[in-house]
């Protein structure tokens, strides 16, 4: 699975290209929504005024609100090029999509594709769409509105999803209870995938190519994963929503309410 011989080097993440080098595997960030304010309370039952107060001092303005509670949220994917392949992993929010309860994601028009543009890549050039789990701001560009109608953003891609997690989903949306947590992303962003014939099932463990390959990390939701990134003895973990916000690297016992 591996592609053997990981250092305990740490990788650098490269603020002023956005990106991070892994070996040859080159990744971007790229970013649907960011600097969206969140009362800090509301995901972390255990964050104390007092330790806001001081998680501020190291990590505002980029991660949390300067003069507030609020802990400041991106949305955003990352895109994966390895020497075979161009692969984007978690799909952020999206343009166009109905989502009244949820102002922040409601109905935008956002420069995603310029961004992708911006680092070189059309959408006809990916290979590989992954998903770490479900949630509506996870998979909101898997489709664009194309005159009045769904369709998958990536023409050429196939879209993989882990078998478990599509199972649960599925189960939840035939029994009408799916309102509350995918606020419709079930209809505009994953059955048109499905319709379209780019959906692929997988395992919770599968290969993609040597060097990047799902494992399971169950909780945040039933069948999510994370998807391990690895090339020349260098090894990065997109974590998806195991981690939701920086402050939690100094506060890891902390769970959210998500
Ligand atoms: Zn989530």
């Amino acid at each position: 699975m591996s592609d053997g011989n990981i250092t305990q080097q740490n990788l650098k993440w490269d603020a002023t290209r956005d990106a991070c080098d892994v070996g040859s595997t080159l990744i971007n960030r790229i970013v649907d929504l960011e600097h969206i304010p969140f009362p800090a309370n509301v995901i972390f039952p255990d964050a104390t005024p007092d330790v806001i107060r001081k998680s501020r001092l190291l990590l505002a303005p980029q991660h949390f609100g300067k003069d507030s509670q609020d802990l400041l949220l991106s949305f955003h994917s990352f895109l994966v090029r390895t020497s075979s392949h161009t692969i984007l992993v978690d799909l952020c929010c999206g343009n166009d999509k109905n989502r009244p309860t949820r102002a922040a994601w409601h109905m935008q028009s956002g420069p995603f594709l310029d961004n992708l543009a911006a680092v070189g890549v059309k959408p006809e050039d990916i290979d590989y769409v992954m998903c770490t789990h479900l949630h509506s701001d996870h998979v909101g560009w898997n489709t664009r509105l194309d005159d009045g109608r769904w369709i998958p953003t990536f023409p050429k891609a196939q879209y993989l999803f882990a078998e478990k997690k599509f199972q649960y989903w599925n189960q939840i949306v035939k029994s009408g209870q799916s309102e509350n947590v995918l606020y419709g992303s079930y209809e505009d962003s994953i059955l048109p995938v499905i319709n379209s014939g780019q959906a692929v099932f997988v395992t919770s463990s599968h290969i993609v190519e040597t060097g990047i390959y799902l494992e399971p990390a169950f909780g945040h939701t039933p069948g999510n994963v994370i998807i391990h990134v690895e090339s020349n003895g260098k090894k990065a973990i997109l974590s998806g929503d195991v981690i939701h916000h920086p402050v939690q690297l100094a506060h890891s016992k902390w769970s959210t309410n998500f």
